[in-house]
């Protein structure tokens, strides 16, 4: 019996280590990826050595962080959500209102325009991992400073190092810029595959935010993502091809 209580509070404390590291879910494949017959972009299932653990030090580091001046009217330090084994990470530029107010990246209008994105590629957000360039909310929501990008990428690049995705979609100029390490615009770099350090394929597309102010920009941003789906192996759902 003693021992029954002493696992029961392991599964309790991993749980509440998940979700401290923004994982509210655990990452089991979803029916729309089994029902795949290429590739699964999960990779495994965590351990404790696995890049779950390693995540949860990158938060750690992060801290209670001051490093730039958007610490002073976060509510909350928006860190990243998902599965920390999958082969497919978005990342944006920063929170909004509403991700401050929760914590977690990609929850207001923006954010349920993303997940619809990732619900036509037959994919839940559990699936893949979702965070930003700068980890708290810029004021008024204007776009990130150089100098407050520059305090945060290295957290970005620490959560990228660990996941190792296959493939990265950079949501927006600030996000293809930063990862690029480039000038160029959305408009100019987006529908096509370039390389992050090298190794990992990035797809720049719009912002979600962008596109609920252009409808019309939705078309092309379902071209890119049938882009990444062919990379990814990933057949493109019926009736969205
Ligand atoms: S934006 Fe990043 S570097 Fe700046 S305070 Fe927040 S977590 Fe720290």
């Amino acid at each position: 019996m003693q021992d029954i209580k002493i696992f029961h509070k392991k599964i309790e404390n991993y749980l509440l280590y998940l979700k401290e590291i923004g994982i509210d879910e655990l990452p089991v494949q979803s029916r729309g990826l089994r029902a795949q017959s290429s590739e699964d972009i999960q990779k495994q299932s965590p351990t404790l050595s696995s890049p779950l653990s390693t995540l949860k030090s990158v938060r750690e580091e992060l801290g209670d962080c001051k490093r730039c001046k958007l610490h002073k009217q976060r509510t909350n330090i928006v860190f990243g959500v998902g599965s920390p084994n999958t082969s497919l990470v978005f990342v944006g530029e920063g929170p909004g209102e509403d991700e401050d107010l929760q914590g977690e990246p990609f929850v207001g209008r923006a954010g349920q325009l993303l997940t619809k994105i990732i619900n036509a590629m037959g994919l839940e957000r559990k699936d893949v991992y979702i965070c930003n360039v700068v980890k708290c909310r810029p004021p008024g929501n204007r776009n990130p400073e150089a100098d407050e990008i520059a305090a945060c990428r290295p957290f970005l690049e620490k959560q990228l190092d660990v996941i190792q995705p296959k493939i990265i979609v950079a949501l927006g100029t600030h996000a293809a810029q930063t990862l690029l390490n480039t000038s160029e615009k959305i408009t100019a770099l987006r529908g096509r595959f370039h390389w992050y350090r090298d190794g990992i394929q990035l797809m720049p597309t719009f912002h979600p935010s962008y596109l609920l102010r252009n409808e019309s920009k939705k078309k092309e941003v379902w071209e890119d993502m049938k882009v990444v789906l062919k990379a990814l192996g990933l057949e493109i759902p019926e009736g969205k091809k």
